[in-house]
C-alpha cells in the first residue's frame, strides 16, 4: 500500500477502531485506550461492540444493553465514536470482515489500526484470516496484566517481531501492517469478574464508570 504524503503532520492521521462483548464495558477498555490515544495521537477511535453468534456462549446483557453501557461509558470523550455495524449483522462478527468494510470507505491510503489487548495478541492467530489483518491495519496492542509480553511460539514471535514497530510514527506514515505494543497503564479488571462481583453483591465503582454501573443496577443486570 502506498505512503501517505510526508508533507502531512505525522501525528492525528490515524483511526482506529477496539472490538470487544463488553459485557460490560469497564476501565479496563477505557483507561488503556485513553493513554494509547493520547501517546499515539490518534484521530478517532470507533468502539465495535461484538455480535455474539447464536451457537457461541452468549452475553449475559443483550445487544441493546450491552450498546447502550458503551454508549454511557464513552460520552466524556469527544473523539470515541461507537459503531453498531458487527452488532446489527446477523452473522459472526468477523474483525477481518469488518476491516474490510472500513477499509472500503476510507480508501487504501488512511491509516487504520485495530486496538487489542495483550491476551488477545496471544491468541490472534486463532481468529479468522488472522494473517490477512495486517494487510488491513496496523495492530495496537495495551498491555494486560497477568499475561506473558512474548508468544510460546517461536513461529509467533518471529512473525511478531517481523512487524512490530518502535516508531509511533509509523502508525500515521503508513496506511496497515505495523504492530506496536504501547506501554499502557495495567488495570486488573475484567468483565467475568465485575459480572461475578454483581453476582456476590460487591461493589464495582473502581471498575467502571457511575453510569455504567447505574445502568447495570436499573436493568438489574448481572444477577
Ligand atoms: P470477559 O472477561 O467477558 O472475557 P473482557 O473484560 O476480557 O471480557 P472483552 O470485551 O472481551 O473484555 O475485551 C475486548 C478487548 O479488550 C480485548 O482486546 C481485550 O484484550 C481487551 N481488554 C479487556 N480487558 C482489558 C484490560 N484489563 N486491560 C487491557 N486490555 C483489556
Amino acid at each position: 500500500m502506498p505512503r501517505t504524503n510526508h508533507s502531512t503532520p505525522l501525528i492525528n492521521q490515524a483511526i482506529a477502531l477496539y472490538g470487544g462483548t463488553f459485557d460490560p464495558i469497564h476501565y479496563g477498555h477505557l483507561r488503556p485506550v485513553e493513554a494509547l490515544s493520547g501517546l499515539i495521537g490518534l484521530k478517532e477511535v470507533i468502539w465495535l461492540p461484538n455480535n455474539i453468534p447464536p451457537h457461541r456462549p452468549q452475553p449475559e446483557a443483550s445487544s441493546q444493553q450491552r450498546l447502550e453501557m458503551v454508549r454511557l461509558a464513552l460520552e466524556p470523550y469527544s473523539s470515541f465514536k461507537v459503531d453498531t455495524r458487527e452488532l446489527e449483522k446477523p452473522t459472526p462478527s468477523y474483525s477481518i470482515e469488518t476491516l474490510r468494510d472500513f477499509r472500503q470507505e476510507i480508501g487504501e491510503k488512511q491509516p487504520l489500526a485495530f486496538i487489542i489487548g495483550q491476551d488477545s495478541l496471544l491468541s490472534i492467530n486463532t481468529w479468522h484470516k488472522w494473517e490477512s489483518l495486517l494487510d488491513m491495519c496496523h495492530l495496537l496492542v495495551c498491555a494486560r496484566p497477568g499475561y506473558q509480553t512474548h508468544f510460546e511460539s517461536a513461529q509467533m514471535q518471529a512473525w511478531l517481531e517481523k512487524h512490530q514497530t518502535k516508531q509511533q510514527e509509523d502508525i500515521h506514515c503508513l496506511p496497515a501492517g505495523k504492530i506496536f505494543l504501547a506501554d499502557t497503564p495495567l488495570y486488573n479488571i475484567s468483565a467475568t469478574d465485575i459480572r461475578a462481583r454483581h453476582k456476590a453483591g460487591l461493589d464495582c465503582h473502581d471498575l467502571l464508570p457511575n453510569s455504567v454501573e447505574n445502568y447495570i443496577r436499573q436493568q438489574q443486570l448481572y444477577k
